[in-house]
């Protein structure tokens, strides 16, 4: 833990103004080189015989780039993850009552392409220190109506794949076979799992570029891996209207501009992950020790983005306490903290309606305990030793 001293020098200085927020509007960083990028694009596609279509270089090339990266067999870009996630869900041809278990500590996008694919959603609890989806809960919930098992590498690590992928194996499907596992890494670009980086187990894989996440294809942009052939000609196919594979489809491109900016933030991705990682284990010495938080836990097979840096406050200080903290850091420090995700069904009534009856208890827990502390790969060693310091601070005058 910081010492005193440490921490009396670190609270001098003045809160952040702006403030940090808990999840920066920027998740990596953009300079010359993607700008450069981006004009070369668009001074490329101002040929008349160019232009920016149809899947136009450097499209392709982002796409090998970044299966490359992932050591998957194809990559698909598309225009946001949550198309790709419709895409994910579609490809099943759910029927109706048809089961897929997503866990309910989520952000709402992965629930909602159940939904909008015609699915029940069936509510899978979470391991409380990882925050990912627990594969024992999955092997008890399984029927004979289920048929994906949905996690999402949740907050920036990787799901437990092996035991998810083993548990649908052991269930298989009386007509579809083992229940494949389809996961959703808009969190989680560039982390690793056993020797492996997130993307290349799985059925597929769905990644989001957008703003907020650890590299942005100007704001917006998402990604879909696969090992299978059928998954990416369907995938190809129905982000432009589904002609060669004869299904509902429609446009969910990638501009050209996007791809050569993506070129620019994937050979940054590993700098940017390697410091956020850095900060997250200072700022985990600097807080060890204090009884209130219980620190992100790292399991040894996995290789944590730390896309957030995702805590609990102890029981005791569950719902109403934590909220006073929250409030806290934000109104004296400038520090912003968020609660990513409460269960996705307490906060989205279409996502309640769905599944009513159904409740995830310790998922509900989690929920009023968790607290995602702001951290980013350009925050600087003194804004970290800050923001441990104001945590400290403000845990101690709430005693
Ligand atoms: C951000 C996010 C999404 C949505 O990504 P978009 O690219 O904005 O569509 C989906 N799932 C999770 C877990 C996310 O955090």
């Amino acid at each position: 833990m910081l010492s005193e001293t440490r921490i009396r020098e670190a609270l001098k200085r003045p809160k952040f103004d702006p403030p940090w927020r808990s999840e920066p509007l920027l998740g990596g960083t953009y300079d010359e080189e993607e700008v450069e990028a981006a004009v070369a694009a668009i001074r490329d596609a101002s040929d008349i015989s160019k232009g920016f279509g149809f899947s136009a270089p450097p499209i392709p090339d982002f796409e090998q780039a970044f299966a490359a990266y992932c050591g998957s067999k194809h990559a698909v870009a598309v225009n946001s993850a949550g198309p790709g996630l419709d895409m994910a869900m579609r490809f099943l041809k759910l029927e109706p009552g048809d089961e897929v278990i997503v866990p309910a500590v989520n952000y709402q996008a992965a629930p909602l392409a159940v939904l909008g694919a015609g699915g029940q959603i069936v509510w899978g609890e979470i391991d409380p220190r990882t925050f990912e989806l627990d594969p024992n809960d999955v092997d008890a919930k399984i029927t004979p109506r289920t048929r994906a098992i949905f996690p999402v590498h949740m907050n920036g690590m990787s799901a437990p794949m092996d035991d998810l992928i083993e548990v649908g194996r052991r269930h298989p499907h009386p007509k579809h076979g083992p229940i494949p596992v389809i996961s959703d890494a808009a969190r989680a670009c560039g982390g690793g799992y056993k020797g492996t980086k997130i993307g290349k187990k799985g059925l597929m894989t769905v990644f989001s570029f957008h703003t907020m996440k650890n590299m942005t294809t100007l704001g917006e942009g998402g990604m879909i891996t696969t090992d299978d052939d059928d998954v990416e000609r369907y995938c190809r196919s129905v982000r432009m209207y589904g002609a060669e594979v004869e299904e509902w489809g429609t446009s969910n491109v990638m501009t050209k501009v996007q791809a050569a900016v993506g070129l620019v933030q994937l050979r940054k991705l590993d700098s940017f992950i390697e410091a956020r990682r850095r900060l997250a284990y200072a700022r985990n010495e600097m807080l060890d020790g204090l009884d209130e938080i219980v620190l992100p836990y790292e399991p040894t097979e996995c290789v944590h983005t730390y896309y957030l840096y995702s805590c609990l406050v102890r029981k005791d200080w569950a719902g109403e306490k934590r909220d006073r903290l929250i409030e806290m850091m934000d109104r004296e420090h400038g520090i912003g903290c968020v609660v990513a995700n409460k269960p996705a069904y307490l906060t989205r009534r279409i996502l309640r309606d769905h599944t009513p009856g159904q409740r995830v208890p310790l998922s509900e827990e989690i929920g009023e305990r968790m607290i995602c502390i702001s951290l980013h790969p350009a925050m600087t060693d003194a804004e970290n030793e800050y923001i441990a310091a104001s945590l400290i601070d403000c845990v101690r005058r709430l005693r």
